[in-house]
């Protein structure tokens, strides 16, 4: 009989936890493998961690790992992969949005070897508006990273513990989960999964979080914005020796004049303009080296909660 964990991650989640609790209990009492629950509390500002705390009085199963403030989605759920001790480790959102009934599908497709199982999202609760940036990453991220990353695969995922082993030896910091598990490689499943709609609630993910999110994951898996900067330039170079042969072929045939005053300010705002941005993906990147070199740590843990003793 193996030992499966459930990490789950919560921010500000006091009125849909309990319900999570009941819903998930109720899927995997029918299964014959043990289970732990493990909520980390990211930080929240409401009852979340009371609610934790009084699960885990009146279920042995549950644990709770409390940060000490917020400190963003990844960072909980690293924490969370650090916790867990189960056999096979299962990452799911707080708001039931990863439907529990998909929770045997997963397991089953680790029992048949599978040591990556990812959720793969069909059909999106989001407006038309978010569904259209998603589709974009995913578009985008496929082109220029430097791993396979499935599409529509969030964080909802069961991984074995090699696997899960893998993730917590990685030294960087910069994370992007659902791009290092598909780093992490070994068997990787995919299960198709109805996303369903927050039980209740506001997302906590604004949309300044998420598009600095989607950077991140872009930034930790791909050298191409670099190398455009490469590839811009030599354009620079060629547009230049064009424009000096121009010059000099009309000084030489006589047509030279003092006209253009208004083209040569546009080529040097657009030259400005083109600096300041490959400057900004230079800052990108030696921001990151900066993080990582600092090697402060993701999140900080003010308490943990739940059963000490291990028992695997
Ligand atoms: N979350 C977290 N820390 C944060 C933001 C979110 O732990 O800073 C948790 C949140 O409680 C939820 C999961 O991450 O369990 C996904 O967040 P949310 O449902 O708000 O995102 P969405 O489903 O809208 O993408
Ligand atoms: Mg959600």
């Amino acid at each position: 009989m193996a030992l499966i964990s459930l990490v789950v991650p919560a921010y500000n989640e006091e009125e849909v936890l309990e319900a999570f609790h009941r819903e998930v209990s109720a899927e995997i009492d029918g299964l014959p493998d043990d289970f732990e629950f493990v909520f980390i509390d990211d930080g929240s500002r409401d009852r979340t961690a009371v609610i934790m705390r009084s699960l885990a009085e009146r279920d042995s199963r549950v644990r709770a790992v409390i940060l000490s403030r917020n400190f963003g989605h990844e960072a909980a759920i690293e924490a969370g992969l650090r916790a867990a001790r189960g056999d096979a480790v299962i990452v799911m959102d707080a708001d039931l949005q990863d439907g529990p009934e998909i929770l045997p599908r997963l397991i089953a497709a680790w029992r048949e070897g599978g040591e990556v199982v990812y959720a793969v999202r069909k059909g999106r609760k989001e407006g038309r508006l978010l569904r259209t940036a998603f589709s974009g990453f995913y578009r985008l991220a496929g082109r220029v990273m430097s791993i396979d990353l499935p599409r529509d695969a969030g964080p909802f995922s069961l991984m074995d513990r090699q696997v899960v082993d893998v993730l917590n030896h990685l030294p960087e910091k910069g994370r992007y989960f659902p791009g290092l598990r598909a780093f992490a490689g070994f068997n990787q499943v995919p299960v198709e999964a109805e996303r369903r709609e927050r039980l209740a609630g506001e997302t906590k993910y604004s949309l300044v979080k998420r598009t600095l999110g989607g950077t991140n994951a872009i930034f930790s898996f791909s050298k191409l914005p670099l190398r455009l900067m490469t590839f811009m330039g030599f354009v620079m170079a060629l547009l230049a020796i064009a424009g000096l042969i121009w010059v000099v072929v009309g000084a030489i045939i006589g047509s030279g004049s003092a006209q253009g005053w208004t083209s040569v300010m546009t080529a040097m705002f657009f030259l400005a303009a083109v600096m300041f941005i490959f400057m900004g993906i230079i800052g990108e990147y030696v921001g990151k080296i900066y993080d990582e070199v600092r090697a402060r740590p993701n999140y900080v843990v003010a308490e943990e909660v739940g059963r000490k003793d291990t028992d695997s």
